[in-house]
């Protein structure tokens, strides 16, 4: 099973041409719309410059949203497809590993369920023990060893969603969710969007 298949099982999509942001030639931005239950619609979309290979993704809310948080704590495998719209303005924490995915001027949207996000973090971090020695291995082969018994349901975890703008959320059974406070909103980072 792969975090991949929730993406878009629609047909449907848009093109629309733009200016690239890395190198200013023509690019394609190609826009996939999706209903998710219990959210609404959203926009997936993707820029690729095939001049010099850009390319960037996020998700857009279609609906104006108000600032919002949301929490899951995962105990068993089923929670495991408990669905993330993560915009560019999301702000993501996995406390237990140390996750903390914040906006950035290269950070992408994604829309992808509790074993999608694992598998991102996955890559980062294979990414980290592959390039490096000493301290920042061996903390990061710690980190890989907890992260597989979460995905096997075996180590409870929990999973919180940031949004200023509120265009992130989780979408699941288990799921809280709550107001962000004022202090909350001013130490979130906004991100930036391409689109
Ligand atoms: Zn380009």
């Amino acid at each position: 099973m792969s975090g991949k298949k929730a993406v878009s099982d629609s047909d449907n999509y848009y093109t629309v041409q733009t200016s690239c942001p890395q190198c200013e030639k023509s690019a394609t931005i190609v826009q996939v719309p999706e209903t998710v239950p219990l959210f609404g619609q959203i926009l997936l979309q993707t820029i690729v410059c095939t001049h010099c290979g850009f390319k960037w993704s996020d998700v857009m809310s279609v609906e104006v949203r108000e600032p919002s948080g949301y929490e899951v704590h995962i105990k068993h495998e089923r929670d495991l497809s408990t669905k993330l719209i993560r915009n560019s303005s999301g702000t993501v924490e996995i406390p237990e590993l140390g996750v903390l995915l914040e906006p950035g001027a290269l950070s992408e949207g994604f829309f992808t369920n509790m074993e999608g996000l694992l598998e991102r973090v996955e890559n980062v971090l294979s990414m980290l023990i592959r390039s490096n020695a000493g301290v920042t291995r061996k903390n990061a082969e710690e980190v890989m060893e907890k992260l597989l018994l979460c995905k096997a349901g075996k180590l409870p975890f929990t999973v919180r969603v940031l949004d200023p703008y509120g265009g992130s959320a989780l979408i699941g059974e288990n799921v809280k969710r709550f107001k962000l406070t004022k202090e909350q909103l001013a130490k979130l980072k906004k991100g930036v969007s391409f689109v």
